[in-house]
């Protein structure tokens, strides 16, 4: 790991050779001495743990302006269904590492979905993640589109009221599986926004990370207005810092995994199975907000 200065976290290593011959050199010991100890006595027998099995399903949501599939994942059956939607920015992407590492976890802890139904959207804006843009294709700021009272008409906000594709596979998920909370992830305003009853879950969330919660308000025909405000499903907007497209995946799920874990089991407490690391302790000490 090295410090990167500009941004106050511990990033990945460059390439150094000399890191990785002190790996080969490690192994080596390492399969010297297994080799060593099989020929003295046979291994002792391996004990195989069966996990239990969670359902997960992958779906066409939707298609983009170019007919990108808008994919869903559906992890779990149980009766609260929680809806977690990340790269509706398309430059703003470090959300979708974060939705597959929580996935995963779950894969991994499968009696922590008991009672729960998560819709993972990892990219909700596909043609935007393609060309490394905020906007969709038609440059339409997505989160300006959504049908809400407050909607201006812009030029960015759309022709019409959820004019794009993209928009009304977001909004037909919600009417179609009326989710208790909506997490969507962003960039880069460092914070836990939140619209509709979402403040004391906000609270809940800010407490597993680093981020404090701030309410920007809501903005013209975005999600929070729309599903927050209007049909009053707490909406939690999770604004990363600005250093989080760069960061490396597991840094990410170190710095925001517990936090997003605590959206989805809110408002059961995270299981204290993270352990934090010293490189987590680095980070935070890194960017400890300033007093809420
Ligand atoms: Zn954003």
């Amino acid at each position: 790991m090295i410090f990167h200065k500009k941004t106050g976290y511990w990033i990945k290593n460059k390439f150094r050779p000399g890191i990785y011959i002190q790996h080969i050199y490690f192994f080596q010991i390492v399969i010297i001495q297994l080799l060593l100890w099989g020929c003295a006595s046979p291994p002792p027998p391996v004990s195989v743990i069966q996990k239990a099995e969670i359902p997960v399903s992958v779906f066409i949501a939707g298609y983009s302006v170019q007919n990108r599939p808008i994919l869903c994942i559906r992890a779990g059956s149980g009766e609260e269904i929680i809806l977690l939607i990340a790269s509706i920015h398309g430059d703003e992407i470090a959300g979708t590492p974060l939705a597959y590492s929580l996935l995963n976890y779950f894969r991994n802890n499968p009696h922590l979905l008991e009672g729960r139904t998560v819709f993972f959207l990892p990219l909700a804006n596909p043609d935007g993640v393609a060309a490394y843009s905020r906007f969709n294709r038609r440059n339409v700021d997505l989160n300006r589109n959504f049908p809400s009272a407050n909607r201006q008409d812009k030029k960015r906000s759309g022709d019409f009221p959820s004019s794009e594709p993209e928009t009304r596979t977001i909004m037909q998920l919600i009417r179609t599986y009326r989710p208790a909370r909506i997490i969507s992830i962003h960039e880069p305003m460092n914070c836990i926004d939140y619209d509709g009853p979402g403040e004391s879950l906000a609270a809940f969330i800010s407490d597993y990370c680093y981020l404090p919660v701030k309410k920007i308000g809501a903005m013209p025909g975005s999600l929070g207005s729309y599903a927050g405000a209007e049909l009053g499903i707490p909406v939690i907007t999770m604004e990363l810092p600005e250093e989080a497209t760069v960061m490396d995946t597991e840094i990410l799920w170190q710095l925001y995994g517990k936090a997003l874990l605590a959206s989805v089991l809110y408002p059961q407490k995270p299981e204290h199975s993270f352990v934090r690391t010293e490189m987590n302790e680095k980070n935070a000490r890194g960017k400890i907000p300033e007093a809420k």
